[in-house]
């Protein structure tokens, strides 16, 4: 396609994008922490996949640290939206560490799956990318029955023990269409294949790809905001690029675009991963604004209204310190006079409402 200087330059912006309710959750949980205990809260892992979602956390006063390990003894510890295997619980407990698990829901879910085929002694086959940190904690839940299947090609060498008694899952941030294309491989070399009762890849993942080809083959140029550890912000891309887009690129930021991309572009696709802040992609907007993509249109092709509540043991801090406020207020005590022992006070902004 020739694009002259004249050509409309307009920008097609996928919806859903951003934030998902498991995302939105855990960066909560982690704020929620602060305010409540105040700094430092450690966090195991990258809360989320997004190199600004921690940055900002960072600054508040988490600590991010790669293993329980790294925590000190007695210290606060929250655990990542992606999962941990019961062995992380186990070491956090003997080194009687106080933690917060910010697990998705739809990441649990997998695990119950996990356990349940196991307690059926069936192989299970997990379709997942290799070292990817949910992969890690969905493992854990059943060493010994699970089976890393990364890819089609993978589903035709897996050995099992029983090809009766096989079962598959899968990874919840994954291309749809490539998951399809595994299972329907696994099907054929294990016709009594079971699978998970709902789909595993979540509604989120699912969701931002469908809206990523809504736009992608009517855009010369796709850009992805995310992170480049971020599963399901790598899959927008791929997704976009098998949609027809002839170039699609992942960038953390604007400052991440590369201007030569744009040589002969009229029509911009934009886009954003589960874990990216919807600032960011304000501000790819103001950057192909500045340069002359002013004409924004949303392609709008799912609603999404789920939230998920915050973790209960987090909750329960909260409705003690709400109560334990309620109380010093009852017994007029002055914002002076320092709190009993056992009393916890709320910290900064001291909103407790969990949602
Ligand atoms: S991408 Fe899906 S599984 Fe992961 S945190 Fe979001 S909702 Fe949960």
């Amino acid at each position: 396609m020739t694009v002259s200087p004249e050509s409309p330059r307009r920008v097609l912006l996928a919806r859903p994008r951003g934030y998902c309710a498991g995302v939105d959750r855990a960066v909560q949980t982690v704020e929620k922490a602060l305010e409540l205990h105040g700094p430092p809260v450690y966090v195991r892992k990258q809360i989320v996949h997004n190199v600004h979602v921690v940055r900002s956390l960072e600054a508040q006063g988490a600590i991010f640290v790669e293993e329980t390990a790294d925590v000190p003894e007695g210290e606060l510890v929250v655990f990542s939206a992606h999962g941990v295997a019961p062995v992380v619980h186990d070491e956090a407990r003997q080194r009687r560490l106080r933690t917060i698990d910010a697990t998705c829901p739809l990441v649990t879910k997998v695990h119950v799956e996990a356990r349940r085929f196991a307690a059926e002694d069936n192989d299970i086959l997990l379709i997942g990318h290799e070292g990817h940190e949910e992969v890690v904690g969905t493992t854990g839940e059943a060493p010994e029955h699970v089976h890393l299947v990364d890819g089609p090609a993978e589903a035709a060498t897996v050995v099992v023990r029983d090809p009766a008694r096989v079962a598959y899952l899968s990874q919840t941030t994954l291309s749809v269409d490539e998951t399809n294309a595994t299972v329907a491989a696994l099907r054929r070399r294990f016709p009594l294949l079971q699978g998970p009762p709902s789909d595993d890849i979540c509604y989120a993942t699912q969701n931002r790809q469908v809206a990523v080809k809504a736009i992608a083959a009517a855009a010369e140029l796709v850009l992805v905001v995310g992170s480049a550890n971020s599963s399901n912000s790598v899959r927008l891309v791929e997704v976009a690029r098998d949609a027809g887009a002839p170039a699609a690129y992942l960038v953390d930021d604007a400052g991440g675009i590369d201007e030569r991309w744009l040589a002969g572009v009229s029509t911009v696709g934009l886009t954003s991963g589960a874990s990216v802040p919807e600032d960011l992609v304000d501000q790819v907007l103001r950057w192909l604004s500045e340069r002359g993509w002013t004409d924004v249109t949303e392609v709008e092709s799912a609603q999404e209204r789920l939230l998920f509540a915050l973790p209960q043991e987090l909750r329960r801090d909260l409705r003690e310190a709400a109560s334990a406020a309620g109380f010093r207020r009852g017994t007029g005590r002055s914002g002076s006079e320092q709190p009993r022992a056992g009393v916890v006070p709320i910290r900064g902004s001291g909103s407790a409402a969990a949602r």
